[in-house]
């Protein structure tokens, strides 16, 4: 007989990814378990209002964590949120999970999703005031800078064509920048340079934020002259790279060179019985609902597999 530690499918990362694959596994009747550092919902627990998740006019982020949560609940999904990952082997049929504080789950299939995270400044006031208007999305919070004045920072492509995006909505945007020249294409160089609404301050960056509730100003720095200056701005958006919480995953699936996991598109990575979901993938568009999306495809694929597990072992 199989262990109470024993799960058919085991989660981890409890986002938008990883929760959507509860719902689905356990809804099929398949015996899930969601493990994830922090709290249950992810990045979704940042954001303080999610306008663009369809069939659901506004709602905060830790609002519709908490919503999904409670439907995989609903459905029996065990969840365990603020642990810690001490061992993961992935290798063979029988998939093994050993926390820090000792407690030992194994399972059939894995579904790695936890995520990523922007890369930050690491300026005195961007943790306090990230979501209080500082972003690291244009496509889900530019509309709330509709008519004001915002600051885009960075100087690759991301940079570019999101500060051009967000010319749709501010009545001014400027690009800072650390270096005088940008990484990006030449197209998209072009592009935000013709844009009157469009200007530059190169070779300079942000040091510091200011506000209490909310962001009022920025402290910038100019590299030519190590000059200090003070800026009132409704907004700032950071773009200078993205990174994948795969750092536990490194030499244990298949990573590219951006340590983004690979997968086909049934979620499968290189490795049977383990898949993977979310903003941790290879991928372009990283949003709740492509989150959700890939959390689906993964349960589904391994649903199918642990049901081809267990009808070659009833045969055997
Ligand atoms: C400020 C902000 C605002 C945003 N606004 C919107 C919006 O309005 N609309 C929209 O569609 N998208 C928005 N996004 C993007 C959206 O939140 C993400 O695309 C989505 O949450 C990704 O879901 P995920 O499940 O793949 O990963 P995540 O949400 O990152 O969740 C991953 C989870 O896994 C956990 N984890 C990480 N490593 C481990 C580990 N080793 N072991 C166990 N658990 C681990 C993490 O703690 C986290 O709980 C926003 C993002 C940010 C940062």
């Amino acid at each position: 007989m199989e262990s109470n530690n024993h799960y058919n499918a085991i989660v981890i990362g409890g986002g938008p990814a990883g929760l959507t694959a509860g719902i689905y596994l356990s809804r099929a009747r398949i015996r899930t378990l969601i493990l994830s550092e922090g709290t249950i919902g992810g990045q979704m627990i940042l954001t303080h209002e999610i306008a663009n998740y369809p069939g659901v006019e506004s709602v905060s982020g830790y609002q519709l964590s908490m919503i999904m949560r409670n439907q995989a609940k609903k459905f029996g999904c065990d969840i365990k949120a603020n642990i810690q990952l001490d061992t993961l082997k992935l290798d063979g049929e029988v998939k093994e999970v050993i926390l820090s504080d000792g407690a030992r789950f194994t399972a059939d299939a894995i579904i790695l999703s936890p995520g990523g995270r922007s890369r930050t400044l690491g300026a005195p006031g961007e943790e306090t005031l990230k979501g209080k208007g500082i972003s690291y999305c244009a496509t889900c919070d530019g509309d709330f800078f509709t008519d004001k004045e915002i600051m885009v920072v960075g100087g690759g492509n991301s940079a570019l064509e999101e500060a051009v995006s967000l010319t749709k909505y501010a009545s001014k945007v400027t690009v800072v920048h650390q270096f005088d020249h940008f990484q990006a294409f030449e197209y998209a160089i072009e592009e935000a340079r013709s844009n009157p609404k469009i200007s530059f301050m190169m070779e300079t960056t942000i040091t510091a934020f200011h506000g209490n509730e909310k962001l009022e100003g920025v402290e910038i720095t100019d590299f030519k002259n190590g000059y200090k200056q003070n800026y009132p701005i409704d907004g700032v958006f950071i773009f200078i790279g993205y990174v994948a919480n795969t750092e536990f995953l490194e030499g244990k699936v298949e990573l590219n060179i951006w340590k983004e996991i690979l997968v086909d598109t049934d979620m499968q990575t290189n490795i049977k019985g383990v898949f993977a979901a979310g903003d941790s993938i290879a991928k372009r568009y990283r949003q709740v609902t492509t989150a959700v999306a890939d959390g689906t495809i993964a349960a589904l694929a391994a649903s199918k597999y642990i049901h081809e597990l267990h009808k070659t072992i009833q045969h055997a």
